[in-house]
């Protein structure tokens, strides 16, 4: 039988302070290297205990250490997982860990590289001090530099990311910002807009009056401004959010928007996963204390393990190649989803409604891809497809 690709994602729970606007699954808390020890112990047995529930035969593909800072873990901590993984890792794996500006030094950026760590995502979010602490970041400018700095020393395959689209932010900032990135030869780039979420601290200043979103009209100014400013320099958009030379694209994340196989490990973590003919939504405890809880107590550590329908499937799919932002040909979903599935929700009478509307392009019946205003709607076009 041959072996089917698959990706894996860690989710390491610790950062050392909670960003204002951040939504995802992390706790703040000191360095401590006790408490990091034990649950870089944890993740490697809840790893081990999921990939012995798989049914098939795989090879790795990607590896991304996400979180949360898992930059706070220790070299030592990541380099067990990366044995453990070994001989089930494609010698050309793309192998990433998420770093945060105010957790490391040299030596322990080359610990990383030689733990088997081959690609940095450096979480800068910008280099301008005013920008940073509107951003509540924990680092100031100089720091943002030196982190830079090393990342662009040790290795060649990184990728920083920016935040933009708030308030006090200016094109010319953001300019700065990219240029700055381009001067460390960086080859990736990814820039997020700002986004109020549910039960964050901005969403409540937002709420109160004390900080304001940017105009439409801005946030288009914004990101037209990223696409020109990175072109000359050989640096695409290949996804909503990100940008890279050719050949430097991140394959983890080209996974997730491939919807391809990917087993999510570590509280919180989702993943999708084959099994028999099915696919899965899998999902693991959120609270870290209660995940590590169940790891000791030998209980099973997914919240959510769920097989999804095929209505399901195909919306997912739209949603994650569609940010691809090139043609997607309907005839490759049925894959996937069979074709009177494909047929029934997405009908040509929609399609052509919505290329009405100057949101997405019918290359024919069967090829479509979203347009520069399709991608500010992309989750409601899929809804409106889905529906
Ligand atoms: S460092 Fe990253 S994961 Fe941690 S709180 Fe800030 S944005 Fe969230």
């Amino acid at each position: 039988m041959s072996q089917k690709k698959l990706s894996i994602y860690l989710h390491w729970p610790f950062c050392l302070s909670k960003c204002p606007y951040c939504d995802f699954m992390s706790i703040p808390t000191q360095n401590d290297d006790e408490l990091f020890e034990k649950y870089a112990e944890l993740l490697l047995l809840d790893l081990k205990n999921s990939l012995e529930k798989i049914d098939y035969d795989f090879q790795i593909e990607t590896i991304f250490f996400g979180g949360g800072t898992p930059s706070l873990m220790s070299a030592k901590g990541i380099e067990k997982i990366q044995k453990f993984l070994q001989t089930k890792t494609n010698a050309n794996a793309e192998i990433s860990l998420e770093a945060n500006p105010a957790t490391f030094d040299s030596q322990k950026m080359r610990d990383f590289k030689n733990a088997g760590i081959n690609r940095i995502s450096l979480g800068i979010q910008s280099f301008s001090d005013t920008n940073l602490q509107f951003l509540g970041r924990i680092y100031d400018s100089h720091q943002a530099i030196s982190s830079a700095e090393i990342v662009a020393k040790i290795f060649d395959n990184f990728s920083f990311d920016f935040i933009y689209g708030y308030e006090c932010q200016t094109i010319k900032s953001f300019e700065k910002d990219l240029r700055t990135a381009i001067n460390y030869d960086c080859k990736h780039i990814s820039c997020y807009q700002l986004t109020f979420e549910e039960g964050t601290l901005f969403q409540k200043k937002l709420q109160a009056g004390i900080i304001k979103t940017i105009s439409e009209e801005q946030e288009i100014l914004f990101y037209k401004f990223i696409d020109d400013f990175l072109k000359p320099y050989g640096i695409f958009r290949y996804e909503i959010s990100n940008y890279a030379k050719k050949g430097f694209e991140c394959k983890h994340n080209l996974a997730y928007w491939n919807y391809c196989n990917y087993l999510g490990v570590g509280p919180a973590a989702h993943g999708r996963i084959k099994s028999g003919n099915y696919k899965y939504a899998t999902e693991k405890i959120r609270n870290p204390f209660e995940w590590a809880k169940a790891i000791e107590e030998k209980q099973e550590t997914y919240s959510v393990f769920s097989k999804l329908n095929e209505e399901e499937i195909l919306q997912e799919i739209l949603i994650m190649k569609l940010r691809l932002l090139k043609e997607l040909d309907l005839c490759d979903l049925y894959e996937e989803v069979s074709k009177n599935v494909v047929e029934e929700m997405i009908s040509y009478k929609k399609l052509e409604f919505l290329q009405s509307q100057g949101l997405i392009k019918l290359q024919n019946p069967k090829q479509i891809r979203l347009t520069e205003s399709g991608i500010l709607k992309l989750n409601s076009i899929v809804e409106f497809l889905c529906s």
